[in-house]
C-alpha cells in the first residue's frame, strides 16, 4: 500500500499554469470567439504607415494613436493585459493546431 501515489500534488511544469489567464472573461475561452476578437484587434493596428526603422515608428503619431487604441481595445475586451493577450492567443492557436491535424498529438 506505500506505493500508491497520492492523490494530490499533480507536479505540473510551471509553464503550464494559467496563471497569467487568470481572470480572463469566460467568453474568451470560447474556441468559436477567437477569429471574431482576432479580427477586431487585428484590424485595429492596421495603418497605412510602414516604417522600416523601429524609431521611426516610435516617434509616429499616427501609429502611437493605433497602440493606444488596441490597448483601450485589448481593455474593452477584457483582457488585462497585452502579456495576457498573447497568452490567450498562443493557448488557442495551439488548441486549433490540435485540433485540426490529431497527428501531431501522436508524434
Ligand atoms: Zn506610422
Amino acid at each position: 500500500m506505500t506505493d500508491l501515489p497520492t492523490p494530490e500534488a499533480p507536479k505540473l511544469p510551471k509553464a503550464l499554469q494559467p496563471s497569467i489567464l487568470a481572470g480572463l472573461p469566460e467568453y474568451l475561452k470560447d474556441p468559436n470567439v477567437y477569429d471574431k476578437v482576432q479580427k477586431a484587434i487585428v484590424s485595429s493596428i492596421q495603418s497605412s504607415c510602414t516604417h522600416s526603422d523601429p524609431s521611426e515608428w516610435m516617434s509616429c503619431r499616427k501609429c502611437g494613436e493605433k497602440m493606444a487604441e488596441r490597448r483601450a481595445l485589448l481593455k474593452r475586451l477584457g483582457f488585462k493585459s497585452p502579456a495576457q493577450y498573447m497568452q490567450w492567443k498562443k493557448v488557442h492557436e495551439m488548441m486549433r493546431t490540435e485540433l485540426r491535424d490529431p497527428l501531431i498529438k501522436k508524434s
